[in-house]
């Protein structure tokens, strides 16, 4: 995990720079958000009772609270479809994942 996140190249750095640019578009535009899950391994993902196919063994979704406000949902909608991600509404946490890593 660590030589994948220092090559900047590999598929999970690729992924974080999308993360981090989504992030602060959200901050910027729409609300605060606090990440609470990203990349997990395999054991870390059946821990948490993630599905066995979650893109969060890939880095391509992320967990997400909101730190003060809630958002906008038709702003939330509107910056999904520019980053081109898929948004699940969880209830207790918003999971947003990419549709084509
Ligand atoms: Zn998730």
């Amino acid at each position: 995990m660590v030589l994948s996140l220092l090559n900047p190249n590999s598929h999970l750095s690729r992924a974080r720079v999308k993360w981090l640019a989504f992030l602060n578009a959200l901050e910027l535009c729409v609300a605060t958000p606090h990440v609470t899950s990203w990349w997990r391994t395999e054991q870390h993902n059946r821990e948490v009772g993630g599905l066995p196919n979650s893109k969060h063994l890939t880095g391509d979704a992320i967990d997400v609270v909101w730190q003060d406000a809630q958002p906008d949902p038709g702003a939330l909608l509107r910056m999904c479809a520019r980053y081109e991600l898929r948004l699940v509404r969880e209830g207790d946490h918003e999971h947003f994942q990419f549709e084509v890593p």
